[in-house]
């Protein structure tokens, strides 16, 4: 069978490995080399151009379907899970923890619960929801276990690598949130991040108040293709005044985005997280859908 691998960055250095494996059993196997961030990320162009039969796609669960053979390989991960003592003495005072973690640490949350209701917790897990489809699962763009059992816990734990994760859920929520990252054996409370990113938008709203040219990024990618939302962002636009133009792209190229130089700024569709965390590799303002529209009522209130 021709099969095509696909790996996000972290896992890029397996490829070959898992290549030769496959090609033991028989395969004639092809490595997508593009950047993928995500399920929502599937390399199905690229399948379709070499002719494979399936894509195996590491690192990821399923985000939606999709009309291609898909192969999904989660990749579990064991952290070290005695890093959770670290955090014992900060969440003390706290009765009810909401834990939440990525698909890769999904294996370790009956153990992690374990060691916190030893420690006299009651730990909440959330229910699966939208892209995430695990209990305690969160994904970049998709907090829905946190954000549902925010009314009933006390604080959250977040239990893997890196911030990209639950700082999507940081944002979501109201509750003290603490990350924990086994890997580093290191621990941050994340609340102040909520004040930075509320003045983050509030600053991108405002420096496009006199925008009157607007580029609105669409991707072409799987799970963050928008057009519906573009063309109905675009007409909004248009009714206000201003000139808006759909831009098409894959892994948007900010160089190129800069090179734009007629748009005053630029609105998302694509991942959501590109309008908060990619939003200093552009000149010129990158809104989410939803701030273009507060700009809009913004400027009707004071016109
Ligand atoms: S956060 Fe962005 S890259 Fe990650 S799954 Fe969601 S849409 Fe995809």
């Amino acid at each position: 069978m021709k099969v095509l691998l696909q790996f996000p960055e972290g896992l890029k250095q397996y490829a070959l490995k898992y290549a030769k494996e496959l090609e033991a059993r028989g395969d004639e196997v092809f490595v997508s080399a593009s950047p993928t961030f995500g399920a929502c990320d599937l390399a199905i162009d690229e399948a379709k151009k070499l002719g494979a039969e399936k894509i195996v796609h590491f690192g990821h669960n399923e985000f939606h379907h999709v009309d291609f053979n898909v192969e999904y390989v989660p990749y579990q991960i064991d952290a070290d899970i005695n890093t959770l003592k670290s955090i014992f003495e900060e969440i003390k005072q706290y009765k009810k923890i909401g834990l939440v973690t990525t698909v890769q640490h999904m294996h370790q949350l009956p153990e992690l619960k374990r060691m916190l209701e030893e420690q006299g917790k009651e730990v909440i897990l959330g229910k699966p929801y939208g892209f995430a489809k695990l209990q305690g699962q969160i994904l970049g763009c998709d907090i829905g276990s946190a954000a549902t059992i925010n009314k009933q816990v006390d604080c959250f734990l977040y239990f893997g690598g890196g911030l990209f994760h639950p700082l999507g859920a940081v944002y979501s929520t109201t509750k003290p949130f603490i990350a924990l990252d086994p890997f580093q054996n290191k621990w941050l409370w994340l609340d102040s991040y909520r004040m930075m990113q509320e003045k983050q938008k509030r600053g991108k709203i405002m420096r496009s108040i006199y925008a009157k040219k607007f580029g609105i990024l669409v991707t072409k990618k799987n799970g963050q293709y928008n057009l519906n939302l573009a063309k109905v962002l675009k007409s909004q636009l248009e009714k206000n005044g201003n000139d808006a133009a759909i831009l098409i792209g894959d892994t948007f190229d900010f160089d190129s985005l800069n090179n734009m130089l007629e748009f005053d700024a630029f609105v998302n569709t694509a991942c959501p997280r590109l309008a908060t965390d990619d939003v200093d590799r552009l000149r010129k303002p990158l809104l989410s859908a939803n701030e273009a529209m507060e700009l809009m009522q913004i400027r009707s209130v004071s016109a």
